[in-house]
């Protein structure tokens, strides 16, 4: 049995690649909760052995995880015919060696979703798993997606062509560029038998540089980018975030594009309006096919929502399809938010109780949420948050770091970017700062929230004094 650092950083990888797969985010703090009460892994030939300290949570897990841990440890780059056994470490608790083993291989399969036959073992790249929902066919087209639509279905036709590399589409939160993008990898896949499609978010990319660079494994990072066919990167703004990596990215890009493999890239934010990238990484996104999706009009809301309700097991009334389309306008994902919230509430209610009325009130968060969107502003929220600090709006737009002035410079970045539709740049430009700023105030918040309970407060005295909530 081996537990080198290998086998490690293998199943760190596995138990990424299966918490990105979890869409749910009480699901997925509650997987993680559950995996962090594994307390070792080993591996030999034929398996793959995970330990826990008492006997109850080997049989637990086993149960739970072990179709999908095996899934996500092959997609990792595991052997694809290792058998997947949970152990009960006694010498953890008492010092003897005895272990009890469960073996649940018998009842294994690996869901379509995960399967990595596409993807030849030999040239791994660490992939995300594709949803397979996000496909062509459950896009609904509009003019609001038109072009970026066509264009994504141009790169399937002809991958790696002049003119689609890269292809990058840009636009604001939940209208549809990961569903986009992952219809191009879907669809590829379903056409061509070995093609080696690779998925990832740019912060995953990111971080990944970071280790090998940490591990001095530079070499074999750049390796394994060199046999994908198809890199999908999914919110590039992030790698603004590491300076070393831009350039790691603008190689890795300049070798796929050389060898005509067709990349695809996604952004809240035009190439020019990403400011903090490198000029040369603009200029080749930009010499490719640049596409935007809008928020999209009352019609295609309309059709969204009924192929949205197509995959549910329940009828939704009219009524409800309606009002949604004419109170959530800003973005899908807060549509399929209001549709789940009417699903769940038809349990417990008779469909001739759905009336405007009782939708106005079971929706009322996301509708408030809606109209702050509309109503308040950038200056609105400054001009709150000095009211409420004391400080002038100099030293609100000011670079001076006391946290007198930091923190309620950040809460405004906060605020600005959850409750109006503005884009990060406009943020900027308000602040009088860059891009990267904003993101890192933003960022700053978000962890303080959670660890400081005054941050927190003084956010949510804040939101509701101007009347705002902010959903999850
Ligand atoms: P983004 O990546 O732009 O933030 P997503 O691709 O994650 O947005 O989309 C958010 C949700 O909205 C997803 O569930 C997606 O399926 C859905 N969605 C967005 N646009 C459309 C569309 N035109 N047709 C069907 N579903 C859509
Ligand atoms: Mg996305």
């Amino acid at each position: 049995m081996t537990t080198d650092q290998t086998v490690t950083e293998l199943w760190n990888r596995a138990k990424a690649i299966y918490l990105s797969s979890i869409f749910d985010e009480e699901e997925k703090s509650l997987t993680e909760s559950y995996l962090d009460m594994i307390s070792s892994v080993e591996t030999d030939k034929d398996s793959f052995v995970i330990y826990t300290a008492s006997k109850l949570t080997a049989e637990l897990l086993g149960e739970k995880y072990s179709d999908k841990l095996k899934s996500s440890l092959t997609l990792a780059g595991g052997n694809p015919e290792w058998k997947i056994y949970f152990r009960y470490d006694e010498k953890i608790s008492k010092g003897s060696k005895k272990t009890a083993n469960f073996d649940f291989n018998k009842k294994t399969t690996v869901p379509s979703n995960l399967s990595s036959k596409k993807v030849p073992q030999n040239s791994f790249v660490s992939t995300l798993p594709l949803n397979e929902m996000y496909t062509f066919d459950e896009f609904v087209e509009g003019p609001s997606n038109g072009w970026a639509l066509a264009a994504a279905k141009g790169v399937v036709e002809n991958p790696g062509a002049m003119g689609y590399n890269p292809l990058f589409i840009h636009g604001g939160t939940g209208l549809g560029k990961t569903h986009l993008m992952q219809a191009i990898g879907n669809e590829l896949v379903k056409r061509h038998q070995n093609i080696a499609v690779c998925y990832l978010t740019a912060e995953t990319f990111l971080n990944e540089y970071v280790n090998a660079v940490q591990n001095a494994k530079v070499n074999g990072f750049r390796e394994k980018y060199r046999n994908i066919d198809v890199l999908l990167l999914d919110d590039v703004q992030f790698l603004q975030k590491g300076k070393q990596c831009q350039d790691e990215f603008f190689n890795t890009f300049n070798t796929l594009a050389g060898a005509r493999k067709q990349i695809v890239l996604t952004s809240d934010v035009a190439p020019k309006n990403l400011t903090v990238l490198n000029e040369r990484l603009i200029s080749r996104f930009e010499g490719g096919m640049v596409q935007e999706i809008e928020s999209p009009t009352y019609e295609t809301r309309l059709a969204i929502l009924r192929k949205k309700t197509e995959s549910m097991n329940v009828s939704i009334p009219d009524i409800a399809i309606k009002f949604i389309a004419e109170n959530i306008k800003s973005h899908v994902r807060a549509m399929e938010g209001a549709l789940g919230k009417v699903k769940v509430s038809l349990a417990f209610t008779s469909e001739e109780m759905i009336t405007n009325e009782f939708l106005s009130k079971l929706l009322k968060d996301l509708i408030e949420k809606e109209q702050a969107i509309k109503n308040i502003n950038i200056e609105d929220i400054q001009d709150f948050v000095i009211k409420k600090y004391g400080i002038t709006k100099e030293q609100l737009l000011s670079t001076e770091r006391t946290q007198i002035y930091v923190l309620p410079r950040q809460i405004a970045m906060y605020i600005a970017r959850k409750c109006t539709s503005k884009s990060l740049q406009e943020i900027a430009k308000a602040f009088e700062k860059t891009h990267a700023t904003i993101l890192h105030g933003i960022k700053s918040v978000e962890a303080r929230i959670k660890t400081d309970h005054k941050v927190k407060e003084e956010v949510d005295e804040l939101l509701s004094s101007l009347g705002l909530s902010i959903l999850q």
